[in-house]
């Protein structure tokens, strides 16, 4: 039996037999069944997609005696049988690359001077139309602009921008796309039978990922798969006759990484190394791991994903553990360890201390994650008794202490000496309660314990206040800093702390808020401008720390009601 390559053996004979390109096959049917056939056409796109197959195709209906009603070439026919056999008189396939001249060209143009010998048309293929010189080009082009009548043209080309627009312009084009896995499936698995060889579900979807699209380069995968002399053909041949990675270590490696697992991710890859695999090949399949993961997180990009369902499921498994921020990190880590590796004397060593590194990286968790922690850490332990900004991101009393109040003793800080009370969590046994006599000033951290387990920021600000008072029917709270109410002067809280006020002290007592002003003591009612208060956040001390600590920048600063 002679030896046939895959390619050629399986060239598609009519429309019905190409590979994907729909739409485009419709297209060319139509315009021959319509009789409406441009006399240039061009057909673009990668490498082994179809464009020749198509030419040829369309070369056979062109001249075909018995043309069927949907634009199918009979097959069967002289002229169908001709080309068939590469003998038509009529049919010029020229390749580009080794005529690329102005001679060749000129050649081309005096053959097609004369009628057909033997067809309805002269047909003439150009593969590779890029490669022909400008000068061949130009002499092209004349006959573009008025070709004769008994004149087909037809070109390939995988590099569609080296065409001058002058001859684009003149021709009709048609783009063909690569050809989808799924496709590519279904057609190596049909030549496998056709070949009587049992291949592995696995084993396809290896040649058909290798293939990238083209089924020129999955045939020829094929065919070395075919020549291995099995009957039966299993992921482990493709992997071992092809030199791949396979797509369980890429799995593997890439779950490892997540799940921040050394020695998995690192075994991996000395099996990958001892296997002797392209460095180069094996980290694109991984950052490419990366992508589907993520791609598999956004939604509606997952029919961006061109890979076997098998695969995807497994993918898709992986990452609805992780979030997307985590794995768009680590493969941001992978990428530049790629970069790096591609200058380093010991690319193993890189690669493995990149894997280290992306183990390290925990979760991305956002900033609301973050402070939900804080607040539940705090929740856990006793008040600070002073400078409770260590804790919240607002600006420390600039100002101690500008007049004081004539009427009560005046008082320091937060905690007033003569407090005969220690902070004490109400729920301590030690203490007995006396709740119809309890002092606003007395009583004061008490009160504060009161609020912090109900409203734990609500209890920091309270150890801001510089002296309280009640006077009036009002509760007096002087602050050295107007920013250090502002949160409090808000109307929702102030109403919830007129509440505690009334919980714990059994009064109903008129908040008043005091605090220092350009004009002497003045109750405000409006807080900082917010340009000010976003400054002064920003050049917080403990903000200036985290920023150095993460090594992050500030985003986004809120103040007022959306800061909770
Ligand atoms: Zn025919």
């Amino acid at each position: 039996m002679s030896y046939l390559v895959l390619a050629r053996k399986s060239r598609p004979q009519d429309f019905n037999q190409v590979v994907g390109q729909v739409p485009i096959v419709k297209t060319l049917q139509n315009s021959l069944v319509r009789d409406r056939i441009a006399h240039a056409i061009l057909f673009s796109g990668v490498r082994g997609v179809g464009k020749t197959t198509l030419a040829r195709i369309m070369a056979k209906a062109i001249n075909c005696e018995q043309r069927a009603a949907d634009g199918n070439p009979c097959n069967k026919c002289r002229s169908c049988t001709e080309i068939k056999a590469d003998s038509s008189l009529d049919l010029y396939e020229i390749d580009g690359a080794s005529n690329r001249g102005i001679q060749e060209i000129r050649e081309l143009k005096e053959k097609i001077r004369f009628l057909p010998t033997s067809s309805k048309y002269k047909i003439i293929i150009i593969d590779e139309v890029h490669m022909l010189t400008n000068e061949a080009f130009n002499a092209l082009l004349k006959t573009l602009e008025e070709p004769p009548s008994h004149v087909f043209f037809m070109f390939a080309t995988t590099e569609l921008h080296k065409i001058p627009i002058t001859i684009l312009s003149r021709c009709q084009r048609y783009e063909l796309k690569r050809v989808s896995a799924e496709n590519l499936k279904t057609h190596f698995a049909r030549l496998a039978k056709e070949e009587g060889v049992q291949i592995a579900d696995a084993a396809l979807n290896l040649i058909v990922r290798e293939s990238e699209g083209s089924v020129r380069d999955g045939l020829s995968l094929l065919d070395q798969v075919f020549s291995y002399g099995e009957k039966e053909i299993s992921a482990n041949d493709v992997v071992q006759v092809l030199g791949l990675v396979s797509r369980d270590i890429i799995l593997n490696i890439t779950r490892a990484l997540l799940e921040n697992n050394p020695g998995s991710a690192l075994k991996a890859l000395d099996e990958t190394f001892n296997f002797g695999v392209d460095l180069k090949r094996f980290t694109a399949d991984l950052l490419n791991a990366f992508r589907t993961l993520i791609l598999c997180r956004i939604e509606g990009c997952q029919e961006l994903i061109d890979i076997p369902r098998e695969e995807l499921d497994a993918f898709k498994k992986l990452a609805e553990k992780y979030g997307h921020n985590t794995i768009h990190m680590k493969m941001n880590l992978l990428m530049q360890g790629v970069e790096e590796m591609q200058y380093s004397p010991q690319p193993r060593l890189t690669l493995e201390s990149t894997f280290l590194k992306i183990i390290q990286t925990d979760d991305v968790v956002p900033i609301a994650g973050i402070l939900a922690k804080l607040d539940t850490l705090l929740a856990g332990q006793p008040l600070p008794k002073k400078k409770p900004e260590k804790i919240t991101l607002k600006t420390a009393p600039s100002e101690p202490e500008p007049r004081i109040t004539p009427a009560p003793p005046p008082e320091r800080p937060p905690v007033p000496e003569e407090t005969q009370t220690n902070p004490i969590p109400p729920s301590s046994p030690k203490r007995v309660q006396q709740p119809h006599k309890r002092d606003v000033r007395r009583d004061w951290q008490e009160f504060i314990a009161h609020v912090k387990d109900r409203k734990i920021w609500m209890a920091q600000d309270l150890q801001r206040t510089e002296t309280i008072r009640e006077a009036n029917g009002e509760l007096q709270l002087r602050f050295a800093d107007q920013a250090n109410c502002t949160l409090l002067r808000q109307k929702d809280n102030v109403k919830l702390l007129t509440e505690f006020v009334l919980d714990f002290f059994q009064k109903d007592l008129k908040l008043r808020f005091i605090t220092p002003d350009k004009g002497g003591e003045k109750e405000l009612d409006n807080a900082d401008s917010p340009h000010k208060l976003r400054n002064k956040l920003a050049n917080d001390p403990l903000v200036l720390m985290a920023t150095e600590i993460f090594n992050g920048q500030i985003g986004d600063i809120r103040v007022g009601p959306r800061s909770r």
